[in-house]
């Protein structure tokens, strides 16, 4: 699958919570795009005191099987120009980016229990791994642990609990690291429910995305229980 670059225009924007956003893009040159459930794109946006624009790349959140429309998800950062170009989107806008790309991809291994392990907005390849999964009906198990801070943070949670009913070899976790007392359900870090919860490697794939200090420990602890594959994607 060669870079190219697409032209596309803004056909849906959806707020998810109070700093994260979905969006989706409808192509319309080249009218469709080939990609790897995990891959992303990247756009060249404007930075502030810069001469020349600064490179930002999104995972595409929607899977291979929908080839004319990509859904992106993003959360704000302050200032930051990637993300600041994004929020600033309106329905119709056209936009111009390159792809796909990556290496962080959906093998095809029917023989592994896949884990995925997520921060924040690193849900977004395996929301596009995850409908893919589902689309090949192997049956193999897929557990995803996906790490965020606060109750306002929490979304997709029905859409995972949907897929939870409809594909038993799926579970989810999400753990809140700064629940309210309320919370009833996990709380801490992703990486202490891997400690806790993967008892055996053998016959494991990692998937791992998010922030750069999960991927970093994350790693250290399967490694400690043993040798199975690790694909990762570090976000920053
Ligand atoms: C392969 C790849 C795929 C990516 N896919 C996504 C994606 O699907 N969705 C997404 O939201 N981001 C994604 N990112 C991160 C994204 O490319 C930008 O780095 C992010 O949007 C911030 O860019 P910015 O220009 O707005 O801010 P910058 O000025 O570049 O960032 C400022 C600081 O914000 C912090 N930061 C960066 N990203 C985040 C984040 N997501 N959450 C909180 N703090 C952050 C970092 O400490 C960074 O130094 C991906 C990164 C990579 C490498």
């Amino acid at each position: 699958m060669a870079v190219d670059t697409y032209h596309a225009h803004v056909s849906r924007i959806r707020d998810l919570t109070h700093d994260v956003r979905e969006l989706d893009l409808t192509l319309e040159h080249p009218r469709t795009m080939a990609f790897k459930a995990g891959q992303f794109i990247s756009f060249e946006v404007p930075k502030e005191g810069m001469p020349v624009p600064v490179t930002r790349p999104y995972s595409i959140a929607s899977p291979p099987s929908i080839s004319d429309r990509i859904t992106l998800l993003f959360n704000l950062v302050e200032g930051g120009p990637g993300s600041t170009y994004l929020y600033r989107l309106k329905e119709r806008d056209a936009v111009i980016f390159k792809g796909p790309a990556g290496s962080f991809f959906l093998r095809e291994d029917p023989a592994k229990h896949l884990l995925f392990v997520a921060t924040g907005t690193g849900i977004a390849p395996f929301r596009s791994m995850l409908l893919t999964q589902f689309e090949r009906k192997t049956g193999q198990p897929v557990t995803l642990f996906w790490g965020l801070r606060y109750e306002r943070d929490l979304y997709y949670q029905d859409e995972l609990a949907d897929w939870t009913a409809r594909y038993p070899a799926f579970s989810f976790v999400t753990t809140l690291s700064q629940p309210g007392s309320e919370w009833p359900g996990a709380k801490g870090r992703v990486t202490a429910l891997v400690e806790e919860r993967v008892t055996s490697v053998r016959d494991l794939a990692v998937y791992l995305c998010g922030n750069g200090a999960m991927i970093k420990d994350v790693t250290a602890l399967i490694q400690r229980k043993g040798l199975c594959p690790i694909y990762r994607e570090k976000y920053y």
